[in-house]
């Protein structure tokens, strides 16, 4: 099974469009979602251009404040400020990497937890690791709704994680933990990470190395998600040999058309869940 993240992510915003244009009608009232563009890295330019297309189709308000790459650390610090007592913001997002001279601890501990749609403030990953209710980080909280999306019951499976980043590993770990699946952390100074494949059901793989995992690191009936995106003299390709696995694994995402789809998708309903918390 190739897992169709777009097709995936497409009901997922459907689904909050229906719920949106419902408490429009009822309280006159819209998500809304700001965005802080730092500089011009192309990559993050057309992140952010995605996010607004998104959020407007969807029904959100959509807003994006560009600044030049020079700008003044203060300056970002008192928009999120100021974002976080407008009542009509329900959600901001700091598209990262940040200039050199920003601190990106700083930035992120700035914006309200209320409001913190990409889960990157330490009172959501502290919920999270509790088991409390929290915003999650977008592109992990993907990769759990693809996993529910094949398998409903995750309890007791074995799942081997690879990369160990605030942004993807260490969240899809507690998710899983969350689900009751037995995980294993790897990372660059794992011994033999072909033998902790060799044992998982579920592999997520975070590394940015492209086709790292092989056709035999996976057994029979695991299901294998991609989060990795790898520029190559070939085109993108993940961090999953996918010819290989794909013959092998009971289910795996493409790289395109996987996980990416999913994390705007996500980032989205981290939104409407911000605003529905913050009217209830
Ligand atoms: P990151 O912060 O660079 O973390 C990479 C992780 O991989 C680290 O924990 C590192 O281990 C581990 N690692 C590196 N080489 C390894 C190896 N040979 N074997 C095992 N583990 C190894 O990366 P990230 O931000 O999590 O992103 C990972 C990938 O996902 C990138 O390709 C990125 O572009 C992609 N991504 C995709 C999406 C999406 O929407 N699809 C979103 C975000 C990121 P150490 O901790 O020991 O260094």
């Amino acid at each position: 099974m190739i897992i169709d993240g777009k097709k995936v992510a497409e009901k997922l915003r459907e689904d909050l469009k229906k719920k949106i244009k419902q408490f429009k009608s009822t309280f006159n009232s819209v998500p809304g979602l700001t965005v802080i563009l730092i500089g011009k890295d192309p990559a993050s330019n057309i992140y952010v251009k995605n996010k607004e297309k998104f959020s407007k189709e969807v029904g959100m308000e959509s807003e994006v404040i560009k600044y030049q790459e020079n700008v003044d650390e203060k300056v970002i610090l008192d928009k999120i400020k100021e974002l976080n007592k407008n009542k009509k913001v329900s959600g901001i997002l700091v598209q990262l990497p940040l200039p050199n001279h920003i601190d990106k601890k700083k930035v992120i501990e700035t914006i309200t937890p209320d409001k913190d749609v990409d889960g990157f403030h330490p009172v959501n990953v502290g919920n999270l690791s509790s088991g409390y209710e929290s915003n999650i980080p977008c592109t992990p909280l993907g990769c759990y709704l693809l996993l529910k999306h094949v398998e409903k019951n995750l309890s007791g499976k074995h799942a081997v994680i690879i990369g160990r980043s605030n942004l993807n590993g260490k969240p899809m770990a507690q998710l899983l933990l969350k689900e009751n699946c037995t995980v294993t952390i790897a990372h660059s100074k794992t011994k033999d990470l072909k033998t902790e494949c060799n044992k998982a059901d579920i592999i997520v793989v975070a590394v940015g190395k492209p086709k790292l995992v092989k056709g035999d690191w996976v057994k029979k009936n695991s299901i294998v998600i991609d989060v990795g995106i790898n520029k190559t003299d070939t085109g993108i390709v993940g961090d999953v040999d996918f010819d290989e696995v794909s013959k092998i694994a009971r289910a795996i995402t493409p790289v395109p058309g996987g996980v990416g789809p999913m994390t705007i998708a996500c980032l989205l309903n981290n939104t409407f869940d911000c605003f529905k918390r913050a009217n209830s």
